[in-house]
């Protein structure tokens, strides 16, 4: 790749915004895929205070950036400057990309469509399945989204905040005929055993690392598969319990890697292939596995 056929005057710009920035894997992942299509664009983070975040969407409108990434904590409070949002991302109640139209942002989120990919890819079939979906935060929504569009025979809800599982069940259920119920993490070892669990909390990594929201590890016995979003560090507790009672154990990667590329998809109206999207994948895996953002 030579530095002179980019970076010109008709280089198109990107970017992240969220608050703090600075551990994003999406600049590295989005000038990755940039690279790899043979785009002439760039990709850059934002840090964004909240009090910011309509002018900063303004503003980066106004400077002519093709497309945005939103995170945390910004994806449910930028729905309030978008000219229009997707039917999927409005059901999650969050949204993570923004595509300029000619009357601003579109909201898109493609969390969801990156963890779909991953259960197609990694052959986690979900319809007619019991399943149990750990966590009612932000990743939760998605998956719940994702199990109920599945086909998911029956979706059980556990948080610690009990609250926000019934609020989550709630909603799904206005659009949802299959099962559901709420229980609490003392219950999940005597209660009526899934064929898939999600884990969508944040156990598992940051200050967190090698605990896990299942502390009986014979939970997993004859469990199919079990699903973590987190995907630092590589296997977390929760999967190295899972694995040792045979479970298919997937991480968040994949999850992650898809949604940037939904993003990159939503923006130039084109469809990766499926090759390309292996090798955006391994060039990542490499940066990861050898301690990725932390320089
Ligand atoms: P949120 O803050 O929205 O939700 C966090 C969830 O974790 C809540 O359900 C919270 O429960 C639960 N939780 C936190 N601490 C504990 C604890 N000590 N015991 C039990 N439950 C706990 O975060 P997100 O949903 O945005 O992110 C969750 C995870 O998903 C993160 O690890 C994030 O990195 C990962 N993620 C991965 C993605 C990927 O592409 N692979 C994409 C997005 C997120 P409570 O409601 O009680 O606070």
């Amino acid at each position: 790749m030579n530095v002179f056929d980019f970076y010109n005057g008709h280089t198109k710009v990107y970017g992240i915004i969220g608050n703090p920035i600075e551990h994003s894997f999406s600049p590295v992942l989005q000038n990755t895929i940039l690279q790899t299509t043979g785009f002439n664009g760039v990709y850059v983070p934002f840090k964004v205070e909240e009090k910011d975040i309509k002018k900063a969407v303004e503003g980066l409108y106004a400077l002519g950036f093709e497309g945005l990434n939103v995170t945390v904590p910004h994806k449910i409070s930028v729905m309030n400057c978008l000219c229009g949002i997707d039917e999927t991302a409005r059901k999650v109640g969050a949204v993570n990309t923004l595509k300029r139209t000619e009357n601003g942002f579109k909201g898109y989120n493609t969390d969801i469509l990156g963890l779909k990919k991953s259960f197609s890819i990694n052959k986690i079939e979900v319809k007619g399945k019991k399943t149990m979906l750990l966590g009612a935060g932000g990743a939760a929504n998605s998956a719940a989204v994702l199990l109920a569009e599945l086909g998911a025979e029956k979706i059980v809800f556990v948080n610690r905040t009990k609250e926000k599982a019934e609020a989550l069940k709630n909603h799904i259920s206005s659009f949802y005929n299959g099962k559901t119920d709420v229980i609490s993490f003392d219950d999940i070892y005597t209660y009526e055993k899934p064929d898939i669990v999600v884990n969508a909390t944040s156990v598992g990594m940051g200050e967190g690392v090698w605990q896990s929201p299942v502390k009986e590890d014979s939970f997993f016995k004859g469990i199919e598969a079990v699903f973590d979003v987190i995907y630092i560090p590589w296997e977390t507790k929760l999967l190295n319990d899972a694995k040792k009672f045979g479970c298919k154990c997937v991480n968040g990667f994949d999850m992650l890697i898809y949604q940037g590329i939904a993003s990159y998809e939503i923006w130039h109206d084109i469809s990766v292939s499926d090759n390309m999207a292996v090798e955006i994948k391994d060039s990542l895996s490499q940066y990861f596995l050898k301690g990725g953002n932390n320089k």
